[in-house]
């Protein structure tokens, strides 16, 4: 009986979550972290992410919160996500991923270079991703990056060196108002809790009142499912699961790097 009265808890709180993530995607609280301060000014921002799929398991709820504010989105995928042979793929699929998300086409772009293939044990080059991380934000005058912090939310190698050439660039460039903000990755229990973990993150960011934290919330859930389907040949019953359960879906917790 008691196991019964546990899965029972566990599904309202599960319900009670969703609802409150519901409830805050309709509510602005997170002005402060496109405004800066100051008026409303459209951002140029570019999301630098390592593979295709990345954008639609990790990111949606920021690139949902920057669309809806109006402003414009442009991605820089690393890899074609080569590893098992169906780059040419991918890299179809992350275009169609970037429609349902409401990205144009022509505002995502990826790189297949050698030095910068897909795979554990791959050793990615950080002053060559700074170098060309660092046309794409002279080419499209970008002001605000946001990427993977220094875990990588997984732990894949190449989401970690994305991170570490993001850092390289921001230490090394001459561009001041350049803004970066890091996904934070969380513990294995927070982040397969779903829309549960908002309590903790909207804590987190709470704590962090000066703003250099930002809990984003999902504004179209649903899109992160639909976005991920059309990575087709990633598109099995684990990765099902994963957008399931994973906070990652509903929301995003985003820290500025100093
Ligand atoms: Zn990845």
């Amino acid at each position: 009986m008691a196991w019964v009265l546990v899965i029972a808890s566990l599904f309202s709180l599960w319900i009670i979550s969703l609802c409150k993530v519901l409830l805050l995607s309709r509510i602005p609280f997170a002005k402060r972290f496109t405004q800066n301060g100051r008026a409303f000014r459209k951002r140029n921002v570019l999301l630098v992410i390592a593979h295709p799929d990345d954008e639609s398991m990790f990111f949606t709820p920021t690139i949902n919160f920057l669309t809806s504010k109006g402003h414009n989105v442009q991605i820089l995928c690393l890899s074609i996500g080569d590893a098992d042979g169906k780059g040419n793929i991918r890299k179809q699929e992350l275009f169609q991923a970037c429609v349902a998300l409401k990205i144009p086409m022509q505002q995502v772009k990826t790189v297949n270079h050698p030095d910068l293939q897909d795979g554990f044990g791959k050793v990615w080059n950080h002053s060559l991703l700074a170098k060309i991380i660092e046309e794409e934000i002279t080419s499209r005058c970008i002001d605000m990056i946001i990427t993977f912090d220094n875990y990588g939310v997984s732990g894949h190698c190449n989401h970690c060196d994305v991170h570490h050439g993001v850092c390289k660039l921001l230490h090394g460039t001459l561009q001041r108002d350049l803004e970066v903000w890091e996904l934070v990755s969380t513990n294995l229990l927070r982040k397969y809790s779903g829309p549960v973990d908002i309590w903790l993150s909207m804590f987190w960011a709470m704590l962090n009142s000066n703003g250099t934290m930002q809990c984003l919330v999902n504004e179209h859930s649903r899109r992160s499912f639909i976005a991920m389907a059309q990575h087709s040949s990633q598109w099995v019953w684990f990765r099902k699961l994963f957008v399931t359960l994973s906070s990652y879906t509903y929301m995003n917790t985003l820290k500025k790097v100093q």
